[in-house]
């Protein structure tokens, strides 16, 4: 059996007929860029997200340096995220001028420890340090402690910009992601939850200067167009993954219940192997007794696993993909040396680096397929049924 840890094709598979005809139309329509569909999809994504605004972009990683420099971050500014996400969310940060300044995560959630967040503040205030923002992460697909984050941004008057590229649809404590901070951010990179087939993004807010400068720093500072009142950049989403997204828009909530589904079967299969349970580490204590299914919308089935390079590479010789998300925190990445950290700075991101593994998840997982995964997963640590 092969086991993909995406499959994309599976799921176009399922949606075909439908796909081919928003492409169709956009093509014979001959309307290519800034039309009906990405206003469309800017409608019903900022609606979903509980925002009055949606400004479609390029991908993740533009709406994260759009939306900073919207916000204000300047040279010299400070933002706080963390080191264990992907670089777009930290490099944003660099190429609006500002300064990456990391705090550690939760070794639950992998998301930002709100207590080290104030340390963090703290600390920075006592050496004079502007803080301009925060960047929370919402890890593979389960928000932030955001209650306490903006109760800490709100305290010490600094902005948030959330990073929900991995969470399209999760909710905390019933608020839907991109509905706390003073703008969000979105991508439509094909793992995300909601997926083009190529690169696209998006920024949310539901402050109106804010969305007039990002309309117009994404179009390369014009307003009206050719007369310039800024220097921007070039960062559209086009009509064609527009269309295609407005399509798959219509089955998010079914896919992010399928999602959860896959979740729960995966739950009951690792524990049905004897010890299994001391050898790798699901995600989500309590899954079980879960009564809101968008608490964690599951982009990525991440487990801990003793011995996981040799693992994953028992798993890739058996037909199963995995991904390692991710394999160096970004306060050890080459880019980022002149900002100082070092090994150990934060031990908590560092040890995830060194464990997680991200085993397939989509909507279109079999109960067999996972039987398989699990089951191989089992062997390669010799353990038998209960
Ligand atoms: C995918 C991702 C991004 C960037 O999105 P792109 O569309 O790939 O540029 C940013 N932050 C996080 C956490 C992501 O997972």
């Amino acid at each position: 059996m092969k086991v993909p840890q995406l499959n994309i094709s599976g799921q176009y598979d399922s949606i075909k007929k439908e796909i081919d005809l928003a492409v169709r139309s956009v093509l014979e329509s001959g309307i290519v860029i800034n039309g009906e569909n990405v206003t469309k999809i800017e409608d019903a994504l900022s609606k979903y997200s509980n925002c009055k605004y949606g400004v479609g972009v390029a991908n993740g990683s533009d709406a994260l340096y759009i939306a900073l420099k919207a916000i204000g971050v300047k040279e010299g500014d400070y933002v706080i995220t963390t080191p264990f996400t992907y670089i777009a969310t930290a490099s944003s940060i660099a190429r609006a001028g500002g300064m990456p300044l990391f705090v550690d995560i939760e070794s639950d959630t992998y998301n930002m420890d709100p207590d080290k967040l104030e340390e963090c503040i703290d600390a920075s205030k006592a050496i004079d340090i502007p803080v301009k923002a925060i960047i929370p992460v919402h890890l593979f697909g389960q928000m932030c402690k955001m209650d306490k984050i903006m109760e800490i941004a709100n305290r010490y008057n600094l902005k948030v910009v959330e990073d929900c590229a991995q969470v399209t649809g999760a909710e905390y404590q019933g608020k839907k992601a991109g509905s706390f901070g003073d703008i969000s951010t979105f991508s439509f990179y094909p793992t995300k939850n909601l997926a083009a087939y190529g690169d696209g993004g998006m920024i949310t807010t539901s402050n109106p200067e804010y969305e007039k400068y990002c309309r117009i720093f994404g179009a390369s500072g014009a307003d009206p167009k050719y007369y310039h009142k800024i220097v921007g950049i070039n960062s559209r989403l086009d009509e064609l993954h527009a269309a295609i997204l407005n399509v798959k828009m219509m089955y998010l909530d079914t896919w992010l219940e399928d999602r959860f589904r896959v979740a729960h079967t995966y739950q009951t299969l690792f524990e049905e192997y004897d010890n299994l349970l001391d050898k790798v580490w699901l995600p989500i204590k309590d899954l079980f007794n879960v009564k809101n299914h968008r608490e964690h919308t599951f982009n990525q089935y991440v487990i801990q696993a003793e011995d996981r390079d040799e693992l994953q590479r028992y798993l890739l010789k058996n037909g199963i993909g995995t991904n390692i998300y991710y394999p160096l925190c970004l306060h050890l990445q080459e880019c980022f040396q002149y900002l100082g950290y070092k090994e150990g700075d934060f031990p908590i991101a560092e040890n995830a680096t060194k464990h997680v593994l991200a085993i397939p998840m989509y909507p279109e997982l079999t109960g067999r397929m996972q039987e398989y995964v699990v089951s191989r997963i089992s062997q390669f640590y010799q353990l038998g049924r209960r």
